[in-house]
This record gives structure tokens, C-alpha cells and sequence, in this order.
């Protein structure tokens, strides 16, 4: 197989290129993402095909790593990555979130189920920063910089997937706090043994059951007060180094995170910084993909060329254009996903909005397709557990699934993004075409038939399709600009 090489320097030209203009560091973020680049490639990606061959177990209600992996994740923790985006004043390294950006991607590119594990900590500090007291903040967020607690987002449940309406957690007051008992499902990291604590932020209604997403509150729960067990790992097609467990809470001791009833709001403020963390895990199985197949394509010797000579496959036509298109999905999410954070930094709130879902469904749809067209390229040894691009194409395939279906991510862009304040968001992103030299006028008109239905949610898909390319056309432009 082909070892993991983390794609440092396009990696750091797009996040150059986004950043121009703005106020950031480019040697630090140089200097940073070649560290982890360093590490990634020497002792997490050496972990990812033995962590998928051996999988995780529960052993006596306790949720085992794969070999390997808590030495991985001390190591990790002891280099302080996981404070590298906490504000200082909580022990972390307070960089920003492009640099973030490039250590994600490198991190899912080298070992998708460990990043998996370990990447629901910065959303969790900014539902704290956001919506906590200054005690929780004083509790929770230096032991999740220095790599103590690790944090989950606990919100399916068996009856509530995409809706969250049906939830029936419940959360009851008890004193000073709050006690929780339900069942919580696919909940990623529910159990490991890695961290010495685990911090679950739960959505659990408070009030009436009939009270709809209104009713929903969210809590911090440390399963070290008791009163939280894992009953199950689930049996998957990919990520098999990340337990997706379901947990049981038993009247487990919790403490309310903001206001009660505020529970949607303060769990869209870990949801979003999620949502284009899954788009860069896509951005990573992507770029993953095109190296596989590029450095395959460039030793294999099939046919001959016009001289009659024996040739590599890359020569074929078929060939090399799937491998671009490999290349391009990469670069062109990567670079759509640094233009958003760019845009964030720089407080642009409509076309952030509207760009989040769009980041998602373009970049998580084109990591699958680049894993499946990597397994074209290498014919049938793609097929093959041994080389590498089966388990890239197993592990790229949730993506689309959690974080919101890309189905439903479709569905409110042209339900609610196209019309929400004013269609600013709209404007945003036709301006965005434009600018990068793409005409947006077919995408303009396409958006305003779709408004104007009375139910756009039949032509969502086809619409979400549309923005998803020309987003990526854009993207593309700008880097070449
Ligand atoms: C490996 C893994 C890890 C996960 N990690 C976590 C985690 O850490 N925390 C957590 O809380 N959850 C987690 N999940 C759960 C994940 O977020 C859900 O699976 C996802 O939200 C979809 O919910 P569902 O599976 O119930 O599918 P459903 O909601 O039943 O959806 C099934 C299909 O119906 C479509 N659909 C549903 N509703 C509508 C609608 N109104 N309109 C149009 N189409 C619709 C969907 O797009 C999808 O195609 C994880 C899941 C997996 C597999």
C-alpha cells in the first residue's frame, strides 16, 4: 500500500490563497501543519489498516481501542493538539480556525476513526464559550485542551435520526442539577479508552413530552459520577477504529448548558463547526484517493503506447482523467472549505450560512466519488483490502450520513437558505460565482424557480447538485486566480 503522505503544500497554498488579504500568521501555520504532517505520517496513519482490521470491543461494559491507539492518542494529547484551537486563558494554543482546517484534514487523511473520536472537542469548547457559565468553563475546558476529556454530541436516539422532535431523553431536576435517563444511539466515542474522562453533551427534554425540538435542553453528563453505560458497539461498514456506541443513562448526575429549552440552539453551535469538519474528512478521502491512485497508476504496466512500447496506465486517457478528477475534487473542496472559514473569520454571516451545508454536501459527495474512482484506477487490486483504496471508499461513505443526511442538507438549502434574511445568503453566494469568474445567472434563475415552488423539496437534490458543482467551479478559479 501506498503509506500515507499528508498534502502539506497544497494544503497550505489554498489556505494562503483564502487568507490573502486577511490578518494571519502564514509561518506559524506553516510551521504547525508540518509538525502534525510529521507525526500524522509517523504514528497515526501506521495505525489506520491494523485499527480497521482489528476494530474496537466491549470488554465488561468497557469500550476498547484497537492496539495502538491509546499510545497514539497520550502522544497526541501530550503534543497538545487537542488544545490547538482553545483559547489560551484555558491552557490550549488558541490558533485559529484555518489552521485548524489543515490539521483536520491532515489528521482524517492519516486515520479517519481516531480524528473521529477526538474532533468533537473544539465544537463542544464553542457551545461552552458560547452558552456556558464561567464555572463550566473553568471545569470542562482546560481538562479538554490538555487531553483528559475527550467530548461527545449525544442526540440520536431509535426514533430520532433526522428529526430530533421525538427525542425522549428526559432530564429531571434534582437539587442544584439535573439527573438523565433515556437511550442515545450511534454515539461516536460513547466509550474508549483513551481519555480518563469523557464529557457527553446530551439534548434531553425537560418538560412535556409533546413539546416538539421547543422542549429540548442540552446537559453536560461525565459518565465518572455513575449512572452511564454502554450496552453495545455497533457492527459497521467502515470506521471500524471508532466505537459508534449506544449508551444507556440511568439517572445520570447532569448539569443544563445555557437555557432550558435553548438545547437546538446551543447543539447547532457544535453542529456547525461538525459540519465542516465532515466536509474536510471528505476533502481528506478525496486527496487520499488521488494519491492512491496517482502513485499506482504511475508504476502499473498495462498496453502499449503509439510507439509500441509497454506503457503505465496513466498514459491511457480513461485513466489520467480519473485520477484529475480525483485531484480536483480534493483541491476544489479543500479550497471551498478554507474560503468559508476564511469568510467566517472575517464575520461574514450570511454566505457562511449558506456555505456550510453546501461545504458538506460538495465536499462529502466528492470524497466518495474519488474513493470509488481511486478503485476503478487500480482495476482490480482496488478491490483489495491490501492497497488500500477499500478501506479508503468503506471510511469516506458515512460522511454523507452524519452531521445531517446530505439529503436533508439539500432539502434546507432550498427550503430555508435560499430565503433566509431576505435571500441574503443567496446574494452572498451568486456574488461568490461571480467573483471567481463564474457566471452565476443559470444558478440565479434555478434559485428563484425553486423559491417560488410551493414545494421544493421534491427538486432539493437536483438543486443541491447544481450549487454543489458551481461552488466547486468557483472554488477551483479562485485558487488558479
Ligand atoms: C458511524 C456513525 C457515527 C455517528 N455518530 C453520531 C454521534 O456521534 N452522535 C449522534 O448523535 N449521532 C451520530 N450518528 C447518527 C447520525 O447522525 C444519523 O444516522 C443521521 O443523523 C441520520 O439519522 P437516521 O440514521 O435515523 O436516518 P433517518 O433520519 O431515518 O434518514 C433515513 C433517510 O431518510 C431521509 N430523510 C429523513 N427525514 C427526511 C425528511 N424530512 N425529508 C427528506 N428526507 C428525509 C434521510 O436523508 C435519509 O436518506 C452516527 C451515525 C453513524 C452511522
Amino acid at each position: 500500500m501506498t503509506p500515507f503522505r499528508a498534502p502539506t503544500g497544497d494544503i497550505l497554498a489554498s489556505l494562503r490563497r483564502a487568507a490573502r488579504g486577511g490578518d494571519w500568521d502564514t509561518d506559524v501555520a506553516a510551521e504547525v501543519i508540518g509538525h502534525f504532517a510529521a507525526f500524522a505520517e509517523g504514528v497515526l496513519a501506521p495505525l489506520d489498516a491494523p485499527g480497521d482490521a482489528q476494530g474496537c470491543r466491549l470488554d465488561g461494559g468497557r469500550v476498547r481501542m484497537p492496539d495502538g491507539f491509546p499510545a497514539a492518542y497520550a502522544e497526541l494529547a501530550e503534543g497538545g493538539w487537542q488544545g490547538l484551537r482553545i483559547p489560551e486563558r484555558f491552557g490550549g494554543m488558541g490558533l485559529d480556525p484555518l489552521t485548524g482546517a489543515g490539521v483536520s484534514e491532515i489528521f482524517s487523511g492519516a486515520n479517519h476513526s481516531l480524528q473521529m473520536v477526538t474532533s468533537l472537542v473544539p465544537g463542544a469548547v464553542e457551545v461552552l464559550l458560547q452558552f456556558g457559565t464561567p464555572a463550566q468553563q473553568a471545569r470542562h475546558i482546560p481538562a479538554m485542551a490538555s487531553g483528559e476529556t475527550l467530548a461527545t454530541m449525544a442526540l440520536t436516539e431509535p426514533g430520532a435520526g433526522s428529526d430530533l422532535a421525538p427525542i425522549r431523553t428526559r432530564a429531571v431536576r434534582d437539587g442544584e442539577g439535573w439527573r438523565i435517563s433515556g437511550e442515545k444511539i450511534f454515539i461516536s466515542g460513547g466509550g474508549q479508552d483513551l481519555s480518563s474522562r469523557i464529557l457527553h453533551l446530551v439534548l434531553a427534554r425537560s418538560g412535556d413530552p409533546d413539546s416538539g425540538t421547543r422542549g429540548l435542553s442540552l446537559f453536560l453528563c461525565s459518565p465518572g459520577d455513575g449512572g452511564v453505560s454502554v450496552t453495545r458497539i455497533e457492527d459497521k461498514l467502515g470506521l471500524h477504529a471508532s466505537p459508534t456506541c449506544q449508551l444507556v443513562f440511568d439517572g445520570a448526575r447532569a448539569e443544563l448548558v445555557g437555557t432550558e429549552g435553548g438545547g437546538l440552539r446551543a447543539m447547532f453551535a457544535m453542529m456547525n463547526h461538525a459540519r465542516l469538519d465532515v466536509a474536510l474528512q471528505g476533502v481528506a478521502h478525496a486527496a487520499r484517493a488521488a494519491d492512491l491512485a496517482r502513485h499506482y497508476a504511475a508504476e502499473r504496466q498495462q498496453g502499449r503506447g503509439a510507439d509500441g512500447r509497454p506503457v503505465t496506465i496513466d498514459h491511457h486517457a480513461d485513466v489520467a482523467r480519473m485520477i484529475g478528477e480525483c485531484e480536483r475534487l480534493a483541491r476544489a473542496g479543500r479550497h471551498l472549505c478554507h474560503l468559508t472559514l476564511a469568510a467566517m473569520q472575517r464575520d461574514q454571516r450570511d454566505f457562511v450560512e449558506f456555505m456550510t451545508p453546501v461545504c458538506k454536501y460538495a465536499c462529502t459527495e466528492g470524497g466518495i466519488r474519488a474513493a470509488d474512482l481511486a478503485i476503478q484506477v487500480m482495476g482490480g487490486y482496488g478491490y483489495l483490502r491490501e492497497y488500500g483504496a477499500e478501506q479508503n471508499w468503506r471510511d469516506a461513505r458515512i460522511c454523507a450520513i452524519y452531521e445531517g443526511t446530505n439529503g436533508i442538507h439539500a432539502r434546507t438549502t432550498a427550503t430555508r437558505s435560499l430565503s433566509l434574511n431576505g435571500g441574503a445568503g443567496a446574494r452572498a453566494f451568486a456574488a461568490f460565482l461571480a467573483e471567481s469568474g463564474v457566471d452565476p445567472s443559470g444558478w440565479e434563475a434555478e434559485a428563484a424557480r425553486i423559491a417560488a415552488m410551493p414545494d421544493p423539496a421534491a427538486e432539493a437534490d437536483a438543486f443541491m447538485q447544481l450549487t454543489a458543482r458551481l461552488a466547486l467551479d468557483a472554488a477551483d478559479q479562485r485558487l488558479a486566480m
